[in-house]
C-alpha cells in the first residue's frame, strides 16, 4: 500500500481553481497602469451585490478587515459584548478585541457545529445583553437565522454575519447576505471563491456602507468629493476619522469578477464530491456532515467528518497522520477558541464551560472537497479513507 501510494501525486486539502478568463483580467489590469482600487473593485462589488440581492457591496482587503469594519459601523466600542461562537477561527473574535469589545463565547450544536441558539439564551441570560451577535455559518452550512434573529432582536442586539464559509448559501430560500445587518465574506485562497486576499461586506442599510466606505480607506470622506466635483481640485480630501487600510486592489478584484460567473458551478461540483463522500463512508465508523434544510444552498466549503471514536483503534490525530501517509492532506476546522492560550487566559475558559465544542474537537476531520479535484483523486481520498478505518477497527 505505502510504496504504491508513494509513487502518487499528494492530494492537497485545497487548491484553488483560477482559470484562463482570470488570468487574463489580471494581466489587462497589470497592462492598464492602473492595479489599486479602481473600476474593476467596484464592477466587482456591483455584480457582487447584485448576486446577494443586497443594495451595497463594499470590497475589502480580508473578511478579516470586513468584519472589523462592520463592527464598528454598528457602533462596537470599549466595553461592549458581542457573542461569537467558540468554534470558529480566531478571526471572528479578534475583530471584537480591535474595538475594545469582549467577545462572550457560545457553545455549538453537535450536528452542524454552528452557533447553539440555546447556548445562545442561556449565555446572554448568564452574562447580560450583547450589543451585537456574530453567527458563524460553519462549512458553508446556514445558522438557525430564525432562532438567532429573535434572540439577538429580544435584546436590541445588532445582527453581524461571519460568511467567511458561507457563499453561496440559503436559509430557507432566503441568500446569506440579505439577513443580518451586515454580512461578510471572504475570498481568502482556500475559500469557495478566491482572490489569494481579499472579502466583501454587504448590507441593506446606507449608514452602514457609508461608514465602511469611509473607514476602509484612512477616513477619507468622499462626500467631500460628490460636493465639490466641478469646484474644488483633484487632489482636494478631507480626513473625519482615523480610518484604516482595506481596500481591495483591481488586481485582486480581476480574478474576483471570474470567480463569482464560476461560482454556481463551483457549488455545484462542491455538493457532487460531498454525495460521493456521503455515500462511501455510509458504512464506516464515520459521522458524515448533517445537513439542516436539505432545499437550502450549501456552499461546502468544508467537508468535516467526525470519526465514531469508540468503534475504532485510531485518534483523530493518528488518524490524519496515516491520511498523510497514504498522500492525502486532511485539516482541522477548528481548534476551538478556548484551547488558545490568548483567549483561554485572557477570558478564563475552560472545555467545561464549551461540552459540545470540547467532545466534537477530539474527532472532527476536514476531508478535500474542492473544484480543482479530479474524479480520481475524489476516489483516492475515498480509498484511503476505506483503507485507514478497516486497519482500525
Ligand atoms: C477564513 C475565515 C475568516 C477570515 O477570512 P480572511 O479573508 O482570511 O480574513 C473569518 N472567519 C472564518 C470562519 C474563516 O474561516
Amino acid at each position: 500500500m505505502k510504496s504504491v501510494s508513494a509513487t502518487l501525486p499528494f492530494v492537497h486539502f485545497a487548491r484553488p481553481s483560477i482559470g484562463e478568463d482570470e488570468i487574463a483580467e489580471v494581466v489587462r489590469c497589470l497592462r492598464s497602469g492602473w492595479i489599486t482600487t479602481g473600476g474593476i473593485a467596484r464592477r466587482f462589488e456591483t455584480e457582487f451585490a447584485a448576486r446577494i440581492g443586497a443594495t451595497h457591496a463594499l470590497a475589502v482587503n480580508s473578511a478579516t478587515a470586513g468584519l472589523h469594519l462592520a463592527l464598528e459601523a454598528s457602533g462596537i466600542g470599549p466595553g461592549d459584548k458581542v457573542a461569537v461562537p467558540v468554534h470558529t477561527f480566531t478571526a471572528s473574535a479578534e475583530v471584537i478585541r480591535y474595538l475594545g469589545a469582549d467577545p462572550v463565547f457560545v457553545d455549538v450544536e453537535a450536528d452542524t457545529l454552528n452557533l447553539d441558539p440555546q447556548s445562545l439564551e442561556r449565555v446572554i441570560r448568564k452574562e447580560g445583553p450583547v450589543k451585537a451577535v456574530m453567527p458563524v455559518h460553519f462549512a458553508g452550512q446556514a445558522c438557525d437565522m430564525d432562532a438567532i434573529a429573535r434572540i439577538a432582536g429580544s435584546v436590541g442586539a445588532t445582527l453581524i454575519e461571519d460568511a467567511a464559509h458561507a457563499f453561496p448559501t440559503t436559509f430557507r430560500g432566503r441568500t446569506i447576505g440579505t439577513i443580518g445587518r451586515a454580512t461578510v465574506f471572504s475570498f481568502y485562497a482556500t475559500k469557495t471563491i478566491a482572490t489569494g486576499e481579499g472579502g466583501m461586506v454587504v448590507t441593506d442599510d446606507a449608514a452602514i456602507a457609508d461608514r465602511i466606505r469611509v473607514m476602509r480607506l484612512h477616513g477619507i470622506s468622499r462626500d467631500v468629493f460628490d460636493r465639490y466635483t466641478s469646484e474644488s481640485p483633484s487632489w482636494y480630501y478631507e480626513v473625519i476619522a482615523p480610518g484604516f487600510k482595506y481596500n481591495m486592489t483591481d488586481v485582486a478584484a480581476a480574478i474576483g469578477v471570474h470567480q463569482l460567473k464560476r461560482a454556481d458551478k463551483f457549488q455545484s461540483r462542491r455538493a457532487k464530491i460531498a454525495a460521493a463522500y456521503d455515500k462511501a463512508f455510509a458504512a464506516l465508523p464515520i459521522e458524515v456532515p448533517s445537513v439542516r434544510r436539505p432545499d437550502d444552498l450549501h456552499a461546502w466549503h468544508l467537508y468535516v467528518i467526525k470519526l465514531k471514536l469508540d468503534q475504532m483503534r485510531l485518534t483523530r490525530n493518528e488518524f490524519i497522520a496515516r491520511m498523510s501517509e497514504l498522500g492525502i492532506g486532511t485539516s482541522v476546522h477548528f481548534i476551538p477558541l478556548h484551547l488558545h492560550p490568548y483567549w483561554r487566559d485572557r477570558y478564563r475558559l475552560t472545555p467545561g464551560d464549551f461540552p459540545v465544542a470540547s467532545v466534537q474537537f477530539e474527532r472532527i476531520v476536514s476531508l478535500p472537497i474542492y473544484p480543482a479535484m479530479s474524479d480520481d483523486e475524489v476516489a483516492r481520498v475515498i480509498d484511503s479513507v476505506k483503507s485507514v478505518m478497516s486497519a482500525a477497527a
